[in-house]
């Protein structure tokens, strides 16, 4: 997040993003409305509102949109951009040159909205929208600009959920206090007992009235913002019903007549209920994210040049720092082991459950605990917003925001739903009241339609399942990157699976070196680990492994040939090394004896690699590479499923075949460019199937571009530079399996509760009209709709535990 907090002026962004978190919205129309507010700004491409995670993603072009137009737009359609401020003890702040220059510093920065000096106390406090900034990224800002300054505030977040569900209860109790005299009232008037002031009429109008105008006030401001700006949404709908029993009432009060005290005053209570545990339950649906936060120690060890350990903030661990790591410590940034033996426990990060040990040089990830009995020594390389795990929780909060092609269709409803309800109201209001020559009876029939309709249960139906969905997903290390990647992947009828790095480990090794006559074993190795140098295939890893440096030879000008190999220079002749295919291209041919030679490796599963320079073969390398262990069971698992699997390499048939028999595969494309790859693809998706491509991302890009979905098998931990659907953090072809389950156990989650929720107010509306429901039954059965939908979702989570 620090990264948004440099200035306006550095270099010409265009395509930017933002994350907003919106505060005041209700219900799926109140989503459409900021929606609309934010695409009305000029620059600004898209924005999906998510109503269940109160965020809005913003696509913008930089150039001409600043995040204070965000601000605005959205409190003039009524709501609010949620902001954070904090405030820094400064010293000097008495001299106006000071002064002007703090905030001119802090008004550069991308996100700030408000910035106050205060010379006599000598502070200053700074506003900004919520998640594009952070304080340190503040003070970094005035230190780079020469100012000397402290935190006051110490620094620590206030849960919003649990302030908003504290906030629901406050009122609720408020509303349920005052409403409690009018049900004694109603009481005395059906059994006759109780005191006669009970049914005071002016005792009921001041009970009312504070419940109306109270707790029940922030129904009607929200729908007068929304009037105001032409919209319609649920709190238009309570507010109408309840004011219109309130008005006749107090009408009645002056008039001798009926009163509807009761009515309006228990609506309203009963709606205040739902909202509450609506404001519980969604806290709830997020803790995926919370648990995947919680992972953070608060404070790490430092261990200093001079040998000394000191106990710091973990925000405070610079990149390059030695870290000192104890037994059942939670590794605090990503790093590297420096000194001693890490073993860890990634299953949090990958759902991966047994221990890994990490030896000096490899890489640990924070989040991920140290099981071992030692302490051991890790140097800091990624901190931040740029380990592993904060791209993980980025990952997942993004998945959330952006809405599923599912959503849009639940947001269309809501958005004609309101002005239809209204005018089923007016029409009730009309037709019973001529019809029945009784106005009460007529009015109290609108009122229960105005209430039994609000179509919040609509709006969260789909993000509260979505949510819950990839929380899961998150947790066995299945990263969606969106609402639509768990839609697409529930639809999936066929699986393509990459051979090398995805049905293998993708950690071969070099097995045996084949020299032709006059060439030594220690110069094939040399000449070839040249090639590879630059190369990041699993298959250059091995022969720089088993290579010696100092044979390196020095070989120029060297470029990927994608899929099939390498190619360089070497004293003016060409050198090659790949498979037959480019030897080949290259117009080389191989020995037939040579060749026939090395068929008997491919047979056994081994991949072979040609090495030759000008036109003559050096030689080949035989590289194997261990099959995943649980790949057999996985495949079997998804042809029980009836899910096509086919097999897609760029390796020769004769390996591809034995590879694909040891794991139960029938269908295999061996040799195929990347090219071919995704135009293999490309046809089975014509032939009328939904095709997810797996692969290790390193050259299947085009073919995970291309499917329907793309699964990629995350290589160590590079999840933001994934531009798949889907992130596999564990390499398990089993990974596979519970990525499909989860988006076809989600999707059809979402399709319950958009079901029972329209259901609801289909059935409900004309029981109200009929004046079967009274308008309290109505609240009642309203609140209750929310709560079921909210209540749906999270039983996914049961559902899932199994994945
Ligand atoms: P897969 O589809 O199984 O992942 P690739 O498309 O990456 O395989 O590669 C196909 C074949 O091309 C490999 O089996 C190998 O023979 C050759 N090849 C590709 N890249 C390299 C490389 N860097 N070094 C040597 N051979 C390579
Ligand atoms: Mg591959």
């Amino acid at each position: 997040m620090a990264e948004a907090l440099t200035t306006e002026h550095a270099t010409p962004r265009q395509d930017a993003q933002m994350q907003l978190e919106i505060a005041g919205m209700t219900c799926a129309s109140c989503v459409a409305h900021v929606e609309k507010a934010l695409k009305k700004i000029p620059g600004v491409e898209t924005a999906h509102v998510n109503l269940a995670l109160e965020k809005a993603q913003v696509h913008f072009n930089a150039d001409t949109v600043g995040t204070r137009d965000f601000v605005s737009a959205v409190s003039q359609a009524g709501y609010a951009v949620r902001t954070e401020s904090r405030t820094f003890l400064m010293p000097g702040l008495e001299e106006a040159p000071v002064r002007d220059r703090a905030e001119r510093i802090a008004r550069s920065l991308e996100g700030v909205v408000r910035v106050q000096t205060n010379a006599t106390k000598g502070c200053v406090t700074v506003e900004w929208i919520r998640g594009v900034g952070t304080p340190d990224a503040v003070m970094e800002a005035f230190q780079h600009g020469g100012l000397s300054l402290s935190l006051v505030d110490d620094g620590v977040e206030i849960d919003v959920r649990k302030l908003e569900a504290r906030e629901a209860r406050r009122r609720l109790g408020f509303s349920i206090l005052f409403t409690l005299p009018l049900w004694a009232a109603m009481i005395r008037m059906f059994l006759g007992v109780g005191p006669a002031w009970f049914t005071n009429p002016w005792m009921e109008f001041g009970a009312a009235s504070v419940v109306q105008w109270g707790p029940g006030f922030s129904f009607t401001r929200r729908a007068w913002l929304n009037v105001r700006h032409g919209n319609a949404n649920m709190d238009v709908l309570v507010a109408t019903g309840t004011l219109a029993a309130w008005t006749v009432s107090v009408y009645g009060v002056f008039a001798h007549a009926a009163l509807y005290f009761d009515t309006s005053a228990t609506v309203i209570t009963l709606i205040l209920i739902g909202k509450y545990l609506e404001a519980v339950a969604k806290g709830r649906t997020s803790a995926a994210i919370e648990e995947l936060l919680a992972l953070r120690p608060k404070t790490t060890r430092v261990v200093d040049r001079s040998g000394e350990v000191t106990e710091v903030a973990v925000q405070a661990v610079a990149v390059g720092q030695i870290l000192e790591i104890r037994p059942g410590d939670h590794i605090p940034v990503d790093g590297q082991v420096q000194k001693g033996q890490a073993l860890v426990d990634e299953s949090m990060l990958t759902g991966e459950p047994d221990l890994q040990v990490k030896t000096a040089s490899e890489t640990v990830a924070a989040g991920t605990v140290h099981r071992g009995d030692r302490a051991f020594r890790m140097e800091a390389t990624r901190v931040g917003r740029d380990t592993v795990l904060a791209q993980i929780v980025e990952a997942v909060e993004e998945a959330q925001a952006v809405k599923a092609p599912i959503q849009q269709f639940a947001d269309r409803i809501a958005n004609v739903f309101v002005p239809i309800v209204i005018g089923i109201a007016v029409i009730t209001l009309l037709a019973t009241g001529l019809a029945l020559g009784d106005w009460r009876v007529a009015l109290l029939r609108a009122v229960a339609v105005l209430v039994v309709a609000c179509p919040c249960s609509l709006g969260l139906a789909t993000p509260t399942a979505v949510m819950v969905g990839s929380g899961v997903g998150a947790r066995v290390g299945v990263l969606f990157r969106n609402g639509e990647a768990l839609e697409r992947v529930a639809r999936v009828t066929a699986i393509a699976l990459d051979k090398t790095g995805t049905i293998t480990e993708g950690h071969p090794e070099l097995e045996q070196v084949v020299a032709a006559d006059a060439v030594t074993e220690p110069h094939l190795i040399g000449l070839a680990a040249a090639l590879e140098q630059t190369s990041n295939h699993p298959l250059a890893r091995a022969i720089l492994h088993a290579a010696d440096a100092a044979d390196i030879a020095p070989v120029e000008d060297v470029y990927t040939e994608e899929g099939q190999g390498m190619v360089g220079f070497l004293n003016g002749e060409t050198v090659l090394l790949g498979n037959a295919k480019l030897l080949d291209a290259y117009g080389v041919t191989i020995p037939g004896e040579l060749a026939t030679k090395m068929d008997s490796q491919a047979e056994a599963g081994r991949t072979v690699v040609w090495l030759a320079q000008g036109d003559t073969v050096l030689g080949a390398l035989v590289i194997a590479d261990r099959i995943r262990t649980d790949a057999q069971l996985a495949i079997r698992a998804l042809r029980a499923r009836n899910i096509d699997v086919v097999m897609l390499t760029g390796d020769r048939r004769a390996t591809a075949e034995r590879v694909a028999k040891e794991v139960g595969i029938t269908d295999v494309r061996a040799e195929l460019s990347p090219q071919d790859k995704a135009a293999f693809i490309a046809s089975s998706e014509a032939a009328g199937k939904c095709v997810a491509m797996v692969g290790d991302g390193i050259n299947d890009a085009p073919a995970l571009a291309r499917a329907s979905v793309g699964m990629a098998v995350a290589s160590g931990s590079d999840v933001a530079t994934q531009t798949a659907e889907v992130t596999l953090m564990r390499s398990e072809v089993g990974a596979v399996l519970q990525a499909l389950t989860v988006g076809q156990k989600t999707i059809a989650k979402v399709r319950q509760n958009l079901f029972w929720a329209l259901f609801y107010n289909v059935v409900m509306i004309p029981l109200a009209a009929f004046g079967v429901l009274s308008p309290m039954i109505a609240g009642a059965a309203m609140a209750l709709s929310s709560v079921t939908v909210v209540t749906n979702s999270l039983l996914l989570k049961y559902a899932l535990r199994e994945v």
